[in-house]
């Protein structure tokens, strides 16, 4: 019934993706992220595609008791920690690890003061050049001894987020102000997100983050997913609903910015721009008709697109209303269209729209 838009994601994909970084790290433990909705694919997938992680790190707190009553018995890392001091009561109750980043939450914890249940296992995040979240350098010592004094809290671990591990050498200095600023202190070490996974060996930690490789995308521009031995977890498909004929000199879809130089077919899709579809989505923009690659051809509505059926004719494939599109998959990956959209594939993949159907495969 009604419209085909589909978003289906594979566990087999999350599984292989999630093994690939084990064989990359296979000294450290995985937290699988899984914030914004594990990355578009949706939580309840997650939870069954990462069954085999050793923990689980988002930021919402909604979401992180969803976890819980999902029947995620394994770890749950906070990644921005408390917002208020009542996130720390649901850490306690829930088994939550906390990311604490500012004095501020310290302040809080001490201000639990002698808790019943469970102390909070707490990883202290340190300043390495993002200068977003973090203590700075110099203050991890204090802070580190007032959280490992604190009766509220259980062990205390490092970490840090890098600003630039997806460029060559772009690490290097992050890495060091960590050393330096936790050389001294006691406690398991966290640094590596995708990029750093990959291209960092020394920061293979106790424990290791990947997010947007886990889904089977590319951290890094111009390197792509297939490469890194990553395989596309989801497949955002439509079909065609329309099938028409331009002549030379016919134009297409709103301000009129394709117009045909020739007599052409083309077909309209019924994916948009409020379905996550990116609207800066230029004519040329990789997409598979019926399992042919081609081009979409102008401006991205709000419930549809237009793409070019003369490679899929050239092709011998007769494609019709009904006919099947990939947006991005296995055939079109995220990256590319990302990157003729001038963005990255993490921001396609968070934006699918609710009112896309959803699906999982095995
Ligand atoms: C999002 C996030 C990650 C994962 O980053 P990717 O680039 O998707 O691998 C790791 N750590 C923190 C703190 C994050 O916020």
């Amino acid at each position: 019934m009604g419209r085909s838009t589909t978003a289906t994601v594979s566990l087999g994909a999350l599984r292989h993706n999630l093994a690939r970084a084990r064989a990359l790290a296979p000294a450290s433990r995985v937290w699988a992220v899984v914030k914004a909705d594990a990355y578009g694919h949706g939580l309840s997938t997650a939870i069954a595609g990462f069954a085999d992680a050793d923990g689980l790190a988002l930021l919402e707190w909604e979401q992180a008791l969803r976890l819980r009553a999902q029947g995620w018995r394994k770890r749950v890392l906070m990644l921005e920690g408390a917002f208020e001091p009542a996130d720390l009561a649901l850490a306690r109750n829930h088994v939550l690890d906390v990311v604490v980043h500012d004095a501020a939450q310290v302040g809080w914890l001490e201000a639990l003061g002698e808790p019943g249940g469970a102390p909070l296992n707490v990883f202290l995040k340190i300043n390495s050049g993002m200068n977003r979240l973090g203590v700075a350098p110099a203050d991890a010592g204090d802070l580190h001894r007032r959280l490992a004094a604190c009766p509220a809290v259980g062990a205390v671990a490092l970490m840090t987020h890098f600003a630039d591990a997806d460029v060559p050498g772009g690490a290097t200095d992050a890495i060091g102000r960590f050393e330096a600023a936790t050389r001294d202190l006691p406690g398991e070490r966290t640094l590596a997100n995708s990029a750093a996974l990959f291209d960092w060996p020394q920061t293979r930690a106790d424990w290791v983050r990947p997010g947007i490789a886990l889904y089977g995308a590319s951290p890094f521009a111009g390197r792509d997913a297939a490469a890194l031995g990553l395989m596309p977890a989801m497949t955002l498909s439509a079909s065609l609903i329309a099938v028409r004929r331009l002549a030379r000199g016919d134009s297409l879809g709103y301000g009129s910015t394709f117009t045909a130089d020739r007599p052409m077919r083309v077909g309209i899709v019924d994916c948009g721009y409020a379905d996550g579809y990116p609207r800066h989505a230029p004519t040329g923009t990789p997409v598979a008709v019926a399992g042919v690659a081609t081009r979409t051809l102008g401006r991205v509505s709000m419930d549809m697109l237009a793409v070019d059926l003369e490679p899929v004719a050239a092709a011998g494939v007769d494609a019709g209303v009904g006919a099947p599109v990939e947006l991005w998959g296995r055939r079109i990956g995220v990256d590319a269209v990302a990157t003729a959209a001038g963005t990255i594939g993490y921001e396609l993949l968070c934006a699918i729209a609710a009112r896309v159907r959803r699906a999982t495969v095995d």
